[in-house]
């Protein structure tokens, strides 16, 4: 659908109008035989007629091309503000439309004072909420309620008022409570929630821990994790080294390198030092031996 030609400030004149809707053309688009329409006018047309709407040729979505230099011309026309009626006399371009009736000096908002519910110009909104308004505040009551008085108070009654504060701080207390049993609530489900995988967790530890205590009992049977063997307990040979034994494999050189926790023996010489005291390469010794 098109826009009014009521909204324009000038006559508009037929070649800017779609056929379909009569209205000044919005997102214009045409086929190859030139008739232009609104792209949203045309598209449902030939999906269901397949043709011109001029019965000129057959058309599909794919034939339809934007014509930009004419939908450029439309939104540089000048349309007159929605708030018109209300005093505005300026005239947007309609590219310019939405923009200025958000801002339009006439457009109507509320007021803010507590009570009054009256729609006044933007521009007067200030001068009506702190000079005009009946519901606008003009001081605390005298006698110490505490009531901050409207100008059209001129009955206020301090034990009304304070009837009416109790029955609010009451509200008000009341809707803490509720948020509080909800956040209750959800802290009990998130509680039950970690306790199901605390229960996880130490099923799972309970098996892992079944599962070393068998690899200890056979293992030949059982495959060997290298990683676990810095927990098996050091026996001191009888050298009186104490050493770890991380594997058999042999070797013909001889080196003692630093390991983190005691030293690493990396190499084993034949006839050497090492050899001499039983040690295996990786043997890790912790402490020595008195020997
Ligand atoms: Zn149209
Ligand atoms: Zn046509
Ligand atoms: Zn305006
Ligand atoms: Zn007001
Ligand atoms: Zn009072």
């Amino acid at each position: 659908m098109g826009f009014d030609t009521e909204k324009f400030v000038c006559y508009v004149s037929e070649d800017r109008k779609c056929s379909l809707c009569n209205l000044v053309l919005d997102n214009p688009v045409q086929g190859p035989c030139k008739h232009v329409f609104c792209s949203g006018c045309i598209l449902p047309w030939v999906v269901e007629h397949g043709c011109c709407p001029f019965r000129c040729q057959a058309l599909n979505t794919g034939n339809l091309t934007n014509v930009l230099a004419l939908r450029d011309l439309v939104l540089n026309m000048k349309v007159v503000c929605e708030f018109r009626l209300n005093g505005c006399t300026e005239q947007p371009k309609l590219r310019e439309f939405i923009p200025h009736i958000k801002e339009c000096a006439y457009r109507k908002v509320r007021c803010g004072n507590e009570g009054c519910d009256r729609l006044v110009c933007a521009k007067d909104l200030e001068a009506h909420e702190i000079q005009d308004c009946g519901f606008r505040p003009v001081g605390v009551c005298e006698s110490g309620c505490g009531a901050v008085l409207k100008k059209n108070d001129c009955e206020h009654d301090c034990i009304q008022y304070l009837k009416s504060e109790v029955l609010n701080q009451q509200t008000r207390v009341q809707n803490i409570e509720k948020e509080l049993k909800l956040l209750n609530d959800q802290l009990k489900t998130r509680e039950k929630e970690l306790l199901l995988r605390i229960k996880g967790m130490k099923k799972r530890l309970q098996f892992q821990g079944i599962k070393l205590v068998n690899q200890e009992k056979n293992p030949e049977t059982m495959p060997v994790d290298n990683s676990m063997e810095c927990t098996t307990k050091p026996e001191p040979n009888n050298n009186g080294n104490v050493i770890i034994s991380p594997n058999n494999s042999n070797n013909n050189n001889q080196h003692v390198g630093m390991a983190t926790e005691g030293i690493i023996v990396s190499k084993v010489l034949a006839g050497g030092p090492a050899q001499k005291k039983g040690l295996q390469t990786h043997d890790q010794i912790v402490k020595y031996g008195t020997k």
